[in-house]
């Protein structure tokens, strides 16, 4: 096996394109991983409204009580 000289090459940041820091990864900050996030939580929130009550969502255990 030939392995290449240089470092594994680790992805940029998703958010910044910068370099990523390993304290931080895979992100290159506290700001971008918090950027992501953001994204994250607000594309969970997006929940296509089904009229469909005959079978309600499991909603025991979700721990869904997280307000900024
Ligand atoms: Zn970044």
């Amino acid at each position: 096996m030939t392995t290449p000289p240089r470092k594994a090459k680790a992805d940029p940041c998703p958010i910044c394109r910068k370099p990523s820091q390993a304290a931080f990864a895979p992100f290159c900050s506290t700001r971008c991983a918090d950027i992501d996030l953001g994204r994250w939580l607000s594309d969970r929130y997006v929940i296509p409204a089904e009229d469909d009550e005959a079978d309600p969502p499991p909603g025991g255990g979700r721990q869904g009580g997280s307000d900024h």
